[in-house]
């Protein structure tokens, strides 16, 4: 490709965000970055700014956004300032954006990414939340507007990789019996139930083989994470649920399998180090360097394969019944977690009690069909408000328990 690729990057302060920097510094002839996006890292966004000087940066508070503006100018760049969501929708689209790098974390992402999608840009999916809360309108929007959706969840890219080239959306057709997602099991892989109970954000943090932002690091603890990408391959790649399986993989060498109906298990490798798959995006169809090191699988040894235990790590289960029930589900199940996610960081919800809340969740909010974008907003905020409920009848209850008591 002789032609400048001109990449906006949503989320370019997250642990996706930089990954994606790392590999476009190195080719400056080939990737120009029209706009960095983020949430409140100020410092973070600023040091980007001096290093690629995009054409705008974007942060999510109007405070931020002006002490940004003040230090650029005083660093004599010409970067312009932007805030808030719809300058994330405006700049996705502008004509000379060529592709969009959506890693903003959670359902905030969905917009900025879906207008991309509606532009028919390349959109390289990290944004995982997006598919699961909007799936089939997501993937009708891609149809529809030509998009191309390549994916960066490690597991995602990896099956995308061993798909045939020329058939990667009628798995049936292309002779696929079942997908095996590998997970690496997180952090508490091998805690009974009781220790799960009161473990801490700082090791539900510490993930042994990923470095990653702290709402994955906590879905992987709870392999929730596993759960949203059960739902996200089978929007992805039009698969229904019961033809996907997970396998407890703890070395994460192996980042996920395709069954296809002679027998044959395709399987895509490597180390894990989230530039790989930036790196087969960015650079697709060609293959890129990413500067990571080459697998040494003498000094591994050994590859483990382990069935996965629903009963100490039921989000699992939940987002399988989840995706089961369709409609506004997924929508529902992705809001209680993001919820349960947040109060547990904030040490008001213990580890155990995530998947109680989000099951309450599922039960008490009506499942709805989605036509539109709203439609899944309208259900997003409805199980917030029931998942706030919740939490804070849980501390009504218990103090009431304490005055009893
Ligand atoms: P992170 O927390 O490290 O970064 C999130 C980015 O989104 C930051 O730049 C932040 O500023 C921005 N952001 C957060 N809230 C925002 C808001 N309300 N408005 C605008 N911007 C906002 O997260 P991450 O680990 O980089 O993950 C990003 C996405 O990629 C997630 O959906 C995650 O599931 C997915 N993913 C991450 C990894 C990984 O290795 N980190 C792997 C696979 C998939
Ligand atoms: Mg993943």
């Amino acid at each position: 490709m002789n032609q400048q690729q001109n990449i906006v990057v949503l989320g370019s302060t997250g642990s996706v965000g930089v990954n994606t920097l790392d590999v476009v510094a190195r080719y400056p002839e080939r990737f120009h970055i029209v706009a960095l996006t983020a949430n409140r890292r100020t410092d973070r966004l600023f040091e980007q700014c001096v290093r690629f000087r995009p054409e705008y940066a974007v942060l999510n508070n109007t405070e931020g956004a002006e002490l940004l503006t003040r230090r650029l100018r005083e660093a004599k760049l010409e970067t312009r300032i932007l805030c808030g969501d719809s300058a994330l929708e405006t700049l996705v689209a502008l004509p000379h954006v060529d592709t969009v790098m959506a890693a903003i974390v959670g359902i905030a992402g969905l917009r900025a990414t879906y207008a991309a999608v509606c532009s028919g840009k390349q959109v390289l999916l990290a944004n995982k939340e997006a598919l699961v809360t909007a799936g089939g309108i997501f993937m009708d929007a891609v149809r529809k507007h030509q998009a191309t959706l390549i994916p960066i969840d490690s597991e995602h890219n990896a099956i995308f990789q061993v798909l045939p080239m020329n058939n990667r959306s009628d798995l049936a057709a292309a002779g696929v019996r079942r997908i095996l997602l590998t997970a690496s099991g997180g952090p508490f892989r091998t805690l009974d139930r009781a220790q799960l109970v009161d473990v801490t954000p700082e090791q539900a943090c510490a993930h042994p083989n990923w470095e990653m932002g702290r709402k994955i690091s906590v879905d992987s603890a709870t392999m929730m994470n596993k759960g949203l990408e059960i739902i996200e391959a089978s929007w992805l790649f039009g698969v229904p649920e019961s033809s996907i399986d997970v396998v407890i993989h703890p070395e994460s060498v192996i980042h996920s399998m395709v069954e296809y109906i002679d027998g044959s298990v395709l399987a895509q490798l490597g180390n894990p180090d989230m530039r790989t798959p930036i790196a087969f995006a960015l650079g697709y169809p060609q293959r890129i360097e990413a500067g990571v090191e080459s697998l040494d699988l003498t000094k591994i040894g050994t590859l483990n394969f382990i069935a996965p235990d629903i009963k100490r790590f039921p989000c699992l289960s939940l987002a399988r019944q989840a995706l089961r029930a369709g409609k506004s589900a997924p929508t529902l199940l992705n809001a209680a977690n993001e919820v349960a996610v947040e109060a547990f960081l904030a040490r008001e919800l213990n580890f155990s009690l995530i998947p109680e809340l989000i099951e309450h969740v599922l039960a008490a909010v009506a499942i709805e069909s989605l036509q539109v974008l709203e439609d899944v907003f309208r259900a997003d905020r409805a199980a917030r408000e029931c998942a706030q409920m919740w939490l804070e009848c849980g501390r009504i209850s218990s103090k009431t328990h304490v005055l009893v008591g």
